[in-house]
Protein backbone atom coordinates (compact mmCIF):
# COMPACT_ATOMS: atom_id res chain seq x y z
CA UNK A 1 0.00 0.00 0.00
CA UNK A 2 2.66 2.81 0.70
CA UNK A 3 4.32 1.64 -2.55
CA UNK A 4 1.38 2.62 -4.23
CA UNK A 5 0.82 5.83 -2.53
CA UNK A 6 4.61 6.33 -3.09
CA UNK A 7 3.75 5.91 -7.26
CA UNK A 8 0.93 8.17 -7.02
CA UNK A 9 2.91 11.02 -5.12
CA UNK A 10 6.15 10.85 -7.52
CA UNK A 11 4.29 9.75 -10.77
CA UNK A 12 6.88 7.02 -11.25
CA UNK A 13 6.03 3.80 -13.23
CA UNK A 14 8.10 1.08 -10.73
CA UNK A 15 8.57 1.01 -7.27
CA UNK A 16 10.24 -1.57 -5.32
CA UNK A 17 11.63 -2.37 -1.92
CA UNK A 18 14.74 -4.60 -1.00
CA UNK A 19 15.50 -5.75 2.73
CA UNK A 20 18.57 -6.88 3.85
CA UNK A 21 18.59 -9.75 5.37
CA UNK A 22 20.85 -10.93 8.69
CA UNK A 23 23.96 -11.75 6.51
CA UNK A 24 23.13 -8.60 4.59
CA UNK A 25 22.44 -9.55 1.39
CA UNK A 26 19.63 -7.93 -0.16
CA UNK A 27 16.56 -9.92 -1.14
CA UNK A 28 13.56 -8.04 -2.73
CA UNK A 29 10.61 -8.04 -0.81
CA UNK A 30 8.31 -6.07 -2.83
CA UNK A 31 8.29 -4.65 -6.71
CA UNK A 32 5.61 -3.13 -9.07
CA UNK A 33 6.04 -2.06 -12.55
CA UNK A 34 4.62 -0.38 -15.50
CA UNK A 35 5.11 1.12 -18.50
CA UNK A 36 7.95 -0.87 -20.10
CA UNK A 37 9.76 -1.05 -17.06
CA UNK A 38 9.45 -4.97 -16.42
CA UNK A 39 12.35 -5.89 -19.29
CA UNK A 40 15.66 -7.73 -17.90
CA UNK A 41 17.45 -4.53 -18.51
CA UNK A 42 15.05 -2.02 -16.35
CA UNK A 43 15.64 -4.88 -13.15
CA UNK A 44 19.21 -5.12 -13.29
CA UNK A 45 19.65 -1.19 -13.29
CA UNK A 46 16.93 -1.08 -10.47
CA UNK A 47 19.47 -3.39 -8.88
CA UNK A 48 22.12 -1.93 -9.47
CA UNK A 49 20.77 1.49 -7.73
CA UNK A 50 19.65 0.02 -4.48
CA UNK A 51 23.45 -1.78 -4.10
CA UNK A 52 24.97 1.98 -4.82
CA UNK A 53 21.98 3.58 -2.32
CA UNK A 54 23.11 1.11 0.39
CA UNK A 55 27.08 1.42 -0.25
CA UNK A 56 26.46 5.17 -0.50
CA UNK A 57 23.96 5.35 2.48
CA UNK A 58 22.37 8.07 0.83
CA UNK A 59 20.05 9.31 -2.01
CA UNK A 60 21.44 8.34 -4.96
CA UNK A 61 20.33 8.25 -9.30
CA UNK A 62 21.03 7.04 -12.53
CA UNK A 63 19.99 7.07 -16.01
CA UNK A 64 20.01 3.52 -17.96
CA UNK A 65 18.71 2.65 -21.04
CA UNK A 66 16.36 5.18 -21.80
CA UNK A 67 15.12 5.77 -18.27
CA UNK A 68 15.68 7.17 -15.07
CA UNK A 69 16.33 5.69 -11.69
CA UNK A 70 16.01 7.35 -8.16
CA UNK A 71 16.81 4.96 -4.82
CA UNK A 72 16.66 5.54 -1.16
CA UNK A 73 18.87 3.68 1.84
CA UNK A 74 16.77 2.85 4.80
CA UNK A 75 18.91 4.02 7.22
CA UNK A 76 18.62 2.69 10.82
CA UNK A 77 20.75 5.87 13.18
CA UNK A 78 22.28 4.59 16.11
CA UNK A 79 24.29 6.75 18.28
CA UNK A 80 27.57 6.35 16.25
CA UNK A 81 26.95 4.35 13.20
CA UNK A 82 24.14 3.85 10.96
CA UNK A 83 22.90 0.67 9.97
CA UNK A 84 21.46 -0.04 6.38
CA UNK A 85 17.97 -2.23 6.28
CA UNK A 86 17.49 -1.99 2.93
CA UNK A 87 16.74 0.34 0.12
CA UNK A 88 13.36 1.73 -1.82
CA UNK A 89 13.90 2.13 -5.47
CA UNK A 90 11.36 4.54 -8.24
CA UNK A 91 11.90 4.01 -11.86
CA UNK A 92 10.68 6.55 -14.65
CA UNK A 93 10.09 6.36 -18.42
CA UNK A 94 12.39 9.08 -18.96
CA UNK A 95 15.06 10.14 -17.13
CA UNK A 96 14.74 13.93 -15.55
CA UNK A 97 16.11 16.80 -13.98
CA UNK A 98 16.73 16.56 -10.15
CA UNK A 99 13.16 17.24 -8.35
CA UNK A 100 13.11 18.18 -4.33
CA UNK A 101 9.30 17.08 -4.10
CA UNK A 102 10.16 13.80 -5.28
CA UNK A 103 13.09 13.23 -3.52
CA UNK A 104 11.99 14.44 -0.59
CA UNK A 105 8.81 12.12 -0.79
CA UNK A 106 11.01 9.33 -1.40
CA UNK A 107 13.28 9.99 1.50
CA UNK A 108 10.28 10.47 3.85
CA UNK A 109 8.50 6.75 2.46
CA UNK A 110 12.04 5.31 3.43
CA UNK A 111 11.99 6.47 6.57
CA UNK A 112 8.52 5.10 7.33
CA UNK A 113 9.64 1.62 5.57
CA UNK A 114 12.64 2.04 7.81
CA UNK A 115 9.89 2.03 11.04
CA UNK A 116 8.29 -0.71 9.79
CA UNK A 117 10.88 -3.03 9.36
CA UNK A 118 12.53 -2.49 12.52
CA UNK A 119 9.24 -3.30 13.85
CA UNK A 120 9.18 -6.28 11.87
CA UNK A 121 12.74 -7.24 13.04
CA UNK A 122 11.85 -7.39 16.73
CA UNK A 123 8.50 -9.05 16.59
CA UNK A 124 10.54 -11.66 14.53
CA UNK A 125 12.88 -11.76 16.82
CA UNK A 126 10.80 -12.01 19.78
CA UNK A 127 9.26 -14.99 18.03
CA UNK A 128 12.50 -16.62 17.23
CA UNK A 129 13.64 -16.39 21.14
CA UNK A 130 9.77 -17.72 22.43
CA UNK A 131 10.02 -20.59 20.16
CA UNK A 132 14.14 -20.95 21.76
CA UNK A 133 12.57 -20.88 24.36
CA UNK A 134 9.70 -23.48 24.13
CA UNK A 135 11.75 -26.02 22.56
CA UNK A 136 14.73 -26.26 24.53
CA UNK A 137 15.64 -29.56 25.59
CA UNK A 138 16.50 -27.88 29.00
CA UNK A 139 13.86 -26.60 31.23
CA UNK A 140 13.98 -23.31 31.34
CA UNK A 141 11.93 -21.37 34.26
CA UNK A 142 11.83 -17.37 34.09
CA UNK A 143 11.05 -15.58 37.26
CA UNK A 144 11.09 -12.14 39.00
CA UNK A 145 13.28 -10.70 41.94
CA UNK A 146 10.92 -12.27 44.42
CA UNK A 147 11.37 -15.91 42.59
CA UNK A 148 7.64 -16.02 41.44
CA UNK A 149 7.37 -18.22 38.29
CA UNK A 150 6.70 -15.47 34.85
CA UNK A 151 7.39 -18.28 31.99
CA UNK A 152 7.78 -21.91 32.14
CA UNK A 153 8.54 -24.08 28.90
CA UNK A 154 7.78 -27.27 27.49
CA UNK A 155 10.93 -28.70 29.15
CA UNK A 156 9.96 -27.54 32.58
CA UNK A 157 6.89 -29.49 31.96
CA UNK A 158 8.52 -32.69 30.90
CA UNK A 159 11.19 -32.56 33.65
CA UNK A 160 9.43 -31.43 36.64
CA UNK A 161 5.61 -32.80 35.87
CA UNK A 162 3.80 -29.56 36.98
CA UNK A 163 1.94 -27.34 33.47
CA UNK A 164 2.91 -24.21 32.69
CA UNK A 165 -0.78 -23.00 34.05
CA UNK A 166 0.31 -25.01 37.24
CA UNK A 167 3.56 -23.45 37.84
CA UNK A 168 3.20 -19.79 36.50
CA UNK A 169 2.61 -17.43 39.66
CA UNK A 170 4.11 -19.69 42.44
CA UNK A 171 7.34 -19.10 43.94
CA UNK A 172 9.50 -21.12 42.32
CA UNK A 173 10.96 -23.33 45.54
CA UNK A 174 8.13 -25.51 45.52
CA UNK A 175 10.42 -27.54 43.49
CA UNK A 176 13.34 -27.25 45.94
CA UNK A 177 13.36 -30.36 48.14
CA UNK A 178 12.68 -29.34 51.98
CA UNK A 179 16.63 -29.70 53.46
CA UNK A 180 18.08 -28.38 49.91
CA UNK A 181 16.19 -25.12 50.70
CA UNK A 182 18.93 -22.97 52.57
CA UNK A 183 21.44 -23.92 49.48
CA UNK A 184 18.64 -22.60 47.26
CA UNK A 185 19.12 -19.89 48.85
CA UNK A 186 22.44 -19.62 49.18
CA UNK A 187 22.46 -19.95 45.36
CA UNK A 188 20.01 -17.37 44.46
CA UNK A 189 21.56 -15.00 46.89
CA UNK A 190 25.06 -15.80 44.56
CA UNK A 191 22.97 -15.39 40.92
CA UNK A 192 22.57 -11.74 42.23
CA UNK A 193 25.50 -11.19 43.59
CA UNK A 194 27.70 -12.54 40.93
CA UNK A 195 25.41 -12.65 38.28
CA UNK A 196 25.39 -16.20 37.44
CA UNK A 197 25.49 -19.70 39.84
CA UNK A 198 25.82 -23.28 38.25
CA UNK A 199 25.23 -25.87 40.71
CA UNK A 200 24.35 -29.75 40.67
CA UNK A 201 21.22 -30.34 42.97
CA UNK A 202 18.05 -32.20 43.59
CA UNK A 203 14.80 -30.69 42.50
CA UNK A 204 11.05 -31.97 43.26
CA UNK A 205 8.70 -33.59 40.46
CA UNK A 206 5.13 -33.17 40.78
CA UNK A 207 4.57 -36.71 41.74
CA UNK A 208 7.01 -36.10 44.81
CA UNK A 209 9.94 -38.06 43.32
CA UNK A 210 13.40 -36.55 43.17
CA UNK A 211 15.02 -35.68 40.27
CA UNK A 212 19.05 -34.93 39.77
CA UNK A 213 19.81 -31.59 37.76
CA UNK A 214 22.30 -29.60 36.47
CA UNK A 215 21.43 -25.91 36.57
CA UNK A 216 22.39 -22.51 36.23
CA UNK A 217 21.16 -19.15 37.63
CA UNK A 218 21.58 -16.25 36.07
CA UNK A 219 20.12 -12.64 36.54
CA UNK A 220 18.61 -10.93 33.81
CA UNK A 221 19.09 -6.94 33.77
CA UNK A 222 17.12 -4.10 31.47
CA UNK A 223 18.58 -1.37 29.51
CA UNK A 224 19.18 0.78 32.35
CA UNK A 225 20.68 -2.26 34.09
CA UNK A 226 18.36 -2.61 36.62
CA UNK A 227 17.96 -6.42 37.40
CA UNK A 228 14.02 -7.63 36.88
CA UNK A 229 14.40 -11.29 37.11
CA UNK A 230 16.13 -14.55 36.84
CA UNK A 231 16.00 -17.41 34.44
CA UNK A 232 16.84 -20.90 35.65
CA UNK A 233 17.97 -23.69 33.28
CA UNK A 234 17.91 -27.12 34.56
CA UNK A 235 19.17 -30.24 33.00
CA UNK A 236 17.80 -34.04 33.78
CA UNK A 237 21.51 -35.94 34.72
CA UNK A 238 19.97 -39.04 36.50
CA UNK A 239 21.44 -40.87 33.84
CA UNK A 240 25.20 -39.44 34.52
CA UNK A 241 24.42 -39.88 37.80
CA UNK A 242 23.32 -43.68 37.87
CA UNK A 243 26.12 -44.20 35.24
CA UNK A 244 29.10 -42.45 37.89
CA UNK A 245 27.32 -44.62 40.74
CA UNK A 246 27.79 -48.05 38.56
CA UNK A 247 30.81 -47.23 38.01
CA UNK A 248 32.33 -46.81 41.41
CA UNK A 249 30.28 -50.10 42.64
CA UNK A 250 31.58 -51.76 39.88
CA UNK A 251 35.01 -50.31 40.36
CA UNK A 252 34.52 -51.67 44.05
CA UNK A 253 33.57 -54.88 42.96
CA UNK A 254 36.56 -55.28 40.58
CA UNK A 255 39.14 -54.58 43.42
CA UNK A 256 37.88 -57.11 45.35
CA UNK A 257 37.45 -59.68 43.24
CA UNK A 258 41.13 -59.18 42.10
CA UNK A 259 41.99 -59.36 45.30
CA UNK A 260 41.46 -62.52 46.10
CA UNK A 261 43.58 -64.18 43.12
CA UNK A 262 46.75 -61.74 43.88
CA UNK A 263 46.51 -63.23 47.87
CA UNK A 264 46.95 -66.34 46.55
CA UNK A 265 49.59 -66.12 44.31
CA UNK A 266 51.07 -63.78 46.89
CA UNK A 267 50.62 -65.98 49.48
CA UNK A 268 52.45 -69.19 47.59
CA UNK A 269 55.23 -67.50 46.05
CA UNK A 270 55.66 -66.02 49.61
CA UNK A 271 55.70 -69.32 50.86
CA UNK A 272 57.85 -71.10 48.13
CA UNK A 273 60.69 -68.38 48.14
CA UNK A 274 60.81 -68.34 52.18
CA UNK A 275 60.21 -72.09 52.24
CA UNK A 276 61.98 -73.77 49.48
CA UNK A 277 63.99 -76.16 51.17
CA UNK A 278 61.67 -76.79 53.71
CA UNK A 279 58.36 -78.28 51.30
CA UNK A 280 58.44 -80.93 49.64
CA UNK A 281 58.45 -81.40 46.09
CA UNK A 282 55.14 -82.37 45.80
CA UNK A 283 53.95 -79.42 47.39
CA UNK A 284 55.86 -77.04 45.63
CA UNK A 285 54.08 -78.97 42.77
CA UNK A 286 50.59 -78.27 44.30
CA UNK A 287 51.93 -74.15 45.15
CA UNK A 288 52.57 -73.21 41.47
CA UNK A 289 49.78 -75.49 40.37
CA UNK A 290 47.37 -72.76 42.52
CA UNK A 291 49.63 -69.71 41.15
CA UNK A 292 48.92 -71.03 37.58
CA UNK A 293 44.86 -71.52 38.21
CA UNK A 294 45.38 -68.20 39.93
CA UNK A 295 46.87 -66.11 37.26
CA UNK A 296 44.86 -67.37 34.68
CA UNK A 297 41.83 -66.45 36.46
CA UNK A 298 43.54 -62.73 36.71
CA UNK A 299 43.73 -62.62 33.14
CA UNK A 300 40.35 -64.00 32.40
CA UNK A 301 38.98 -61.19 35.29
CA UNK A 302 40.68 -57.95 33.45
CA UNK A 303 39.52 -59.99 29.80
CA UNK A 304 35.98 -59.89 30.87
CA UNK A 305 36.25 -56.70 32.75
CA UNK A 306 37.33 -54.93 29.40
CA UNK A 307 34.76 -56.79 27.78
CA UNK A 308 32.17 -55.67 29.80
CA UNK A 309 33.16 -52.09 30.63
CA UNK A 310 33.93 -51.60 26.54
CA UNK A 311 29.97 -53.16 26.42
CA UNK A 312 28.47 -50.61 28.93
CA UNK A 313 29.74 -47.50 27.60
CA UNK A 314 28.86 -47.95 24.36
CA UNK A 315 32.42 -48.14 23.23
CA UNK A 316 32.51 -51.43 21.27
CA UNK A 317 32.97 -51.68 17.78
CA UNK A 318 30.24 -53.27 16.23
CA UNK A 319 30.54 -54.29 12.78
CA UNK A 320 27.37 -55.50 11.20
CA UNK A 321 26.70 -57.34 8.45
CA UNK A 322 24.09 -59.95 7.56
CA UNK A 323 25.49 -62.62 9.53
CA UNK A 324 25.08 -66.73 9.26
CA UNK A 325 24.23 -68.14 12.05
CA UNK A 326 25.03 -71.81 10.86
CA UNK A 327 28.42 -71.39 9.99
CA UNK A 328 28.97 -69.32 13.56
CA UNK A 329 27.12 -72.22 15.34
CA UNK A 330 29.78 -74.45 13.90
CA UNK A 331 32.47 -72.44 14.77
CA UNK A 332 31.54 -72.09 18.47
CA UNK A 333 30.95 -75.75 18.44
CA UNK A 334 34.36 -76.59 16.83
CA UNK A 335 36.06 -74.41 19.98
CA UNK A 336 35.32 -77.06 22.49
CA UNK A 337 36.47 -80.74 20.35
CA UNK A 338 39.75 -80.84 23.27
CA UNK A 339 37.27 -79.29 26.03
CA UNK A 340 37.76 -82.03 28.56
CA UNK A 341 33.85 -82.65 29.52
CA UNK A 342 33.84 -83.69 25.67
CA UNK A 343 30.38 -82.71 25.07
CA UNK A 344 28.60 -83.61 22.01
CA UNK A 345 27.24 -80.49 19.87
CA UNK A 346 24.13 -80.42 17.97
CA UNK A 347 23.54 -77.62 15.50
CA UNK A 348 19.46 -77.03 14.50
CA UNK A 349 19.33 -73.97 12.49
CA UNK A 350 16.25 -73.90 10.99
CA UNK A 351 15.88 -72.25 7.19
CA UNK A 352 13.86 -69.34 7.83
CA UNK A 353 16.46 -68.50 10.81
CA UNK A 354 19.97 -68.35 9.68
CA UNK A 355 20.22 -65.31 8.24
CA UNK A 356 20.70 -61.76 11.01
CA UNK A 357 22.14 -58.52 10.80
CA UNK A 358 24.49 -58.30 13.57
CA UNK A 359 28.16 -58.67 14.44
CA UNK A 360 29.70 -61.52 14.08
CA UNK A 361 32.33 -61.69 16.22
CA UNK A 362 29.90 -60.59 18.76
CA UNK A 363 27.44 -63.30 18.19
CA UNK A 364 30.25 -65.83 18.25
CA UNK A 365 31.70 -64.77 21.78
CA UNK A 366 27.53 -65.16 22.99
CA UNK A 367 28.02 -68.73 21.88
CA UNK A 368 31.02 -69.28 23.02
CA UNK A 369 30.30 -68.29 26.77
CA UNK A 370 26.95 -70.36 26.76
CA UNK A 371 28.44 -73.29 25.14
CA UNK A 372 31.38 -72.91 27.49
CA UNK A 373 29.35 -72.64 30.60
CA UNK A 374 27.09 -75.54 29.01
CA UNK A 375 30.22 -77.76 28.50
CA UNK A 376 32.07 -76.91 31.78
CA UNK A 377 29.12 -77.34 33.99
CA UNK A 378 27.88 -80.72 33.02
CA UNK A 379 30.54 -82.42 34.34
CA UNK A 380 28.73 -85.82 33.54
CA UNK A 381 28.74 -84.86 29.54
CA UNK A 382 25.68 -85.02 27.51
CA UNK A 383 24.62 -83.32 24.54
CA UNK A 384 24.94 -79.63 23.49
CA UNK A 385 22.43 -78.52 21.17
CA UNK A 386 23.02 -74.96 19.44
CA UNK A 387 19.54 -73.84 17.87
CA UNK A 388 18.14 -71.30 15.73
CA UNK A 389 14.63 -70.58 15.27
CA UNK A 390 12.88 -67.90 13.61
CA UNK A 391 9.81 -65.85 15.46
CA UNK A 392 8.16 -63.62 13.55
CA UNK A 393 10.71 -60.60 12.93
CA UNK A 394 12.82 -62.13 15.59
CA UNK A 395 15.89 -65.39 15.42
CA UNK A 396 15.42 -67.12 18.73
CA UNK A 397 19.23 -68.59 18.93
CA UNK A 398 19.10 -70.88 21.89
CA UNK A 399 21.99 -72.93 24.10
CA UNK A 400 21.04 -76.04 25.96
CA UNK A 401 21.97 -78.63 27.89
CA UNK A 402 21.54 -81.72 29.74
CA UNK A 403 23.47 -80.78 33.43
CA UNK A 404 22.34 -79.85 36.72
CA UNK A 405 20.47 -76.96 35.81
CA UNK A 406 20.07 -73.74 37.42
CA UNK A 407 17.97 -73.68 40.94
CA UNK A 408 15.14 -71.40 41.03
CA UNK A 409 16.52 -68.67 43.12
CA UNK A 410 19.42 -68.08 41.64
CA UNK A 411 17.94 -67.86 38.25
CA UNK A 412 16.73 -63.67 38.83
CA UNK A 413 20.27 -63.13 39.86
CA UNK A 414 22.49 -64.92 37.04
CA UNK A 415 23.43 -62.22 34.78
CA UNK A 416 24.43 -60.22 37.66
CA UNK A 417 28.34 -59.26 37.80
CA UNK A 418 30.19 -61.68 39.12
CA UNK A 419 26.95 -63.79 40.54
CA UNK A 420 27.81 -67.57 40.65
CA UNK A 421 25.21 -70.32 41.78
CA UNK A 422 25.90 -71.58 45.29
CA UNK A 423 25.43 -74.94 44.64
CA UNK A 424 28.46 -77.72 44.72
CA UNK A 425 29.19 -78.00 41.14
CA UNK A 426 29.25 -74.35 40.47
CA UNK A 427 31.45 -73.54 43.05
CA UNK A 428 34.15 -76.27 42.75
CA UNK A 429 34.03 -75.18 38.83
CA UNK A 430 36.44 -72.00 37.82
CA UNK A 431 34.56 -69.24 36.63
CA UNK A 432 34.55 -65.03 37.28
CA UNK A 433 30.85 -64.92 37.06
CA UNK A 434 31.14 -62.16 34.26
CA UNK A 435 30.25 -64.25 31.22
CA UNK A 436 26.53 -64.35 31.33
CA UNK A 437 26.81 -60.39 32.42
CA UNK A 438 28.69 -60.12 28.62
CA UNK A 439 26.00 -62.33 27.00
CA UNK A 440 23.67 -60.02 27.96
CA UNK A 441 25.55 -56.69 27.09
CA UNK A 442 25.98 -58.74 23.35
CA UNK A 443 22.22 -59.48 23.06
CA UNK A 444 21.44 -56.08 24.31
CA UNK A 445 23.99 -54.32 21.92
CA UNK A 446 21.78 -56.38 19.31
CA UNK A 447 18.42 -54.89 20.67
CA UNK A 448 17.33 -58.13 21.61
CA UNK A 449 16.78 -59.97 25.24
CA UNK A 450 17.85 -63.17 26.93
CA UNK A 451 16.37 -65.38 28.90
CA UNK A 452 16.73 -68.83 30.55
CA UNK A 453 14.54 -71.61 31.12
CA UNK A 454 16.03 -74.33 33.60
CA UNK A 455 14.85 -76.74 36.35
CA UNK A 456 17.11 -78.54 38.97
CA UNK A 457 18.49 -81.89 37.21
CA UNK A 458 16.50 -81.05 34.07
CA UNK A 459 19.40 -78.92 31.90
CA UNK A 460 19.69 -75.62 31.09
CA UNK A 461 18.44 -73.55 27.93
CA UNK A 462 19.95 -69.82 27.35
CA UNK A 463 17.80 -68.03 24.71
CA UNK A 464 18.68 -64.81 23.46
CA UNK A 465 15.67 -63.52 21.01
CA UNK A 466 17.35 -61.34 18.65
CA UNK A 467 15.53 -58.94 15.99
CA UNK A 468 16.84 -59.69 12.59
CA UNK A 469 16.83 -56.48 10.92
CA UNK A 470 17.50 -53.67 13.88
CA UNK A 471 20.96 -53.09 13.60
CA UNK A 472 20.46 -53.63 9.26
CA UNK A 473 21.52 -50.12 7.95
CA UNK A 474 19.17 -49.32 4.41
P1 LIG B 1 30.97 -68.14 35.41
O1 LIG B 1 30.60 -69.29 34.56
O2 LIG B 1 32.26 -67.55 35.08
O3 LIG B 1 30.79 -68.39 36.87
P2 LIG B 1 28.70 -66.85 34.21
O4 LIG B 1 28.23 -65.44 34.29
O5 LIG B 1 28.97 -67.41 32.88
O6 LIG B 1 29.96 -66.95 35.15
O7 LIG B 1 27.62 -67.75 34.90
C1 LIG B 1 27.08 -67.37 36.17
C2 LIG B 1 26.60 -68.57 36.93
O8 LIG B 1 25.48 -69.13 36.28
C3 LIG B 1 27.59 -69.68 36.98
O9 LIG B 1 28.49 -69.50 38.04
C4 LIG B 1 26.72 -70.88 37.20
O10 LIG B 1 26.39 -71.00 38.55
C5 LIG B 1 25.46 -70.54 36.47
N1 LIG B 1 25.40 -71.17 35.13
C6 LIG B 1 25.68 -70.58 33.96
N2 LIG B 1 25.48 -71.42 32.92
C7 LIG B 1 25.06 -72.57 33.47
C8 LIG B 1 24.67 -73.83 32.93
N3 LIG B 1 24.68 -74.06 31.61
N4 LIG B 1 24.26 -74.80 33.80
C9 LIG B 1 24.24 -74.55 35.11
N5 LIG B 1 24.59 -73.39 35.68
C10 LIG B 1 24.99 -72.42 34.89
Amino acid sequence: QACHVLLGLTGARAVSVHFSDELGSLRQAYRHAEGGLNDPGSLEAEVSLVRRACEERTLVSAVAGGRGWLGAPLLRLGLDSATVLGAVALGYAQPSASDPERESALVAAARLLRDARVIQLALQRSRVQAEIFEQTADAVILTDLEGRVLSWNAASRELFGWSAAEAVGRGASFLVPESELPRARELAALARSEGRASFEAERLRKDGARVAVEGTLALMRDEHDEPFGMVGSFRDITKRKQVERMRTEFIALVTHELRTPLTAIYGFAETLFDLWDEVTAEQRRKYLRIMLDESKRLTDLVTDFLDITKLESGAVDTVVTEVDLEAVARRAADLFKLHPNRPRFAVEVAPGARKLWGDEEQLYRLLVNLCGNAAKYSPTGGTITIAAAADGADVRLSVADQGPGIAAQDLPRLFEKFFRASDTVARKTPGTGLGLTICKGIVENHKGRITIESAPGKGARFIATLPREALKTP
